[in-house]
């Protein structure tokens, strides 16, 4: 079955989303003016985000890259953090931005952040496409927000079920029955 037909409706258009990595590239490059940064993507579901967040950041970056993971294959945020990839170079007296997909539990940014701080980051600030405010159960935000969206599951631009799906170019909620099979 082609993938599209499983979504039972978008969330946020591919229009959408190319503004939003416009606004934040534009938002971040005019905040660090003068300033080197080190973009680290959280993988995999930042990737898509981040190839074009930082298109739009006009300034020295590094880019790096961390997998991290609080999933299995469902749909609920266990808080077990596990490093699966780390950063090749030091952080150490840098400044990072952390380009993630989506803040949900906050779970896994809470911990990165300290983690990057504790490491000897000169700052860390934390860039997510999406933000679900409503179920957060530690207490973290995002400094660059790209869009709010409801509490329900999304796939696309980069966000899996199962790991499918990250290459819609849009963000969508998936039919009920598509996971409730499983
Ligand atoms: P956390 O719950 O804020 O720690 O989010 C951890 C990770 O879960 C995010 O970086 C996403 O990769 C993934 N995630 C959270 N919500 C969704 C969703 O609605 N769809 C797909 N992945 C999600
Ligand atoms: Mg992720």
């Amino acid at each position: 079955m082609a993938m599209h037909e499983n979504i039972e409706s978008i969330l946020v258009s591919e229009e959408q989303l190319k503004q939003i990595a416009r606004e934040l590239g534009e938002a971040v490059t005019h905040d660090y003016e003068g300033q080197e940064l080190m973009v680290i993507t959280i993988l995999k579901g930042g990737v898509t985000f981040a190839v074009d967040l930082c298109r739009h950041i006009d300034l020295p970056i590094e880019m790096e890259f961390m997998e991290v993971s609080s999933y299995g294959s469902g749909t609920v945020s266990t808080g077990n953090i596990v490093i699966k990839k780390d950063t090749k170079s030091d952080v150490k007296g840098k400044n990072i931005l952390i380009a993630e997909d989506i803040v949900d539990s906050g779970n896994t940014l809470f911990y990165l952040k300290q983690l990057l701080l504790d490491r000897g980051a000169k700052s860390v600030k934390v860039c997510a496409c999406l933000n679900k405010a409503a179920r957060r159960v530690v207490p973290f935000e995002a400094d660059y927000i790209g869009v709010e969206i409801p509490d329900a599951f999304a796939v696309g631009y980069g966000l899996d079920y199962a790991e499918k799906y990250r290459n819609l170019p849009y963000v969508g909620v998936l039919k009920k029955e598509v996971y409730s099979n499983n």
